[in-house]
């Protein structure tokens, strides 16, 4: 199904009733999990995008339709104010759910790249670096990867991100599923492999032990040559 077809510049949007949305979700794949695109300003029509296969349609108020009473104009249209319509009228069209399967809940696809893993940086704060990850199980695969690393690091060189024993933990948002964070720890001291790390993963938006490894080897090495300059001066 297309998101909203087109025709002679018109745009043509499913519209359900919300008792159809709560028992079958989306139009297309009956996710139960949407993002409201508009507001519901009164007219009792909210476009929502979907968020498992990104269809675009119209939950309608039960008991409304696409009239003129109902902040519909003459000809049907409804003018959405968002960023998605660009103020552009779109045409709602009520049916009966076309996808009489019962909703299932959302989940976000497990998703890689060739090798490592999705790691899209987002801030670093005062101790942690936060990154979102492409799903719950690339998180725990994430972190897998930094229990490992630091490990090794811990025992050789008892250097790691974090003193504790849990260098990355996940955080899930309850407003957005897609947004799976990663808090990877650090203290003060190790800041400048969080760091690294960070110039390691911004650009290229994949991380790999590899890539653990060498942002804490570049902690150890120049930890070496600062200290090894200082205390034999
Ligand atoms: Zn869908």
């Amino acid at each position: 199904m297309n998101n909203i077809s087109s025709n002679n510049d018109q745009k043509f949007i499913i519209a359900v009733s919300k008792k159809d949305f709560s028992r079958h979700g989306c139009v297309n794949c009956n996710c139960e999990k949407v993002k409201k695109l508009s507001n519901d300003n009164g007219v009792k029509a909210v476009l929502v995008e979907c968020y498992e296969c990104g269809t675009k349609f119209v939950v309608l108020e039960d008991g409304f339709d696409c009239s003129v009473d109902k902040g519909f104009d003459a000809y049907g249209t409804l003018k959405f104010n968002n960023a998605i319509l660009k103020n552009e009228l779109a045409y709602p069209f009520k049916e009966d759910h076309p996808n009489r399967n019962p909703k299932h809940s959302y989940v976000k696809a497990d998703l890689k790249p060739e090798y490592g893993e999705y790691f899209y940086f987002n801030a670093i704060r005062c101790n942690h670096l936060s990154a979102y990850v492409q799903s719950k199980e690339a998180g725990l695969r994430i972190i897998k990867m930094f229990e490992e690393q630091t490990q090794k690091k811990a025992e050789k060189d008892k250097f790691c991100f974090v003193s504790g024993t849990k260098p990355a933990v996940m955080v899930l948002s309850n407003e957005n599923p897609n947004l799976i964070e990663l808090k990877i720890g650090y203290s003060e001291k190790y800041k400048v492999n969080i760091e690294i790390l960070r110039n390691l993963t911004e650009k290229t938006k994949i991380i790999t032990p590899e890539i653990i490894s060498q942002a804490q080897n570049f902690m150890i090495n120049l930890n070496k040559s600062i200290l090894g300059f200082v205390i034999e001066r």
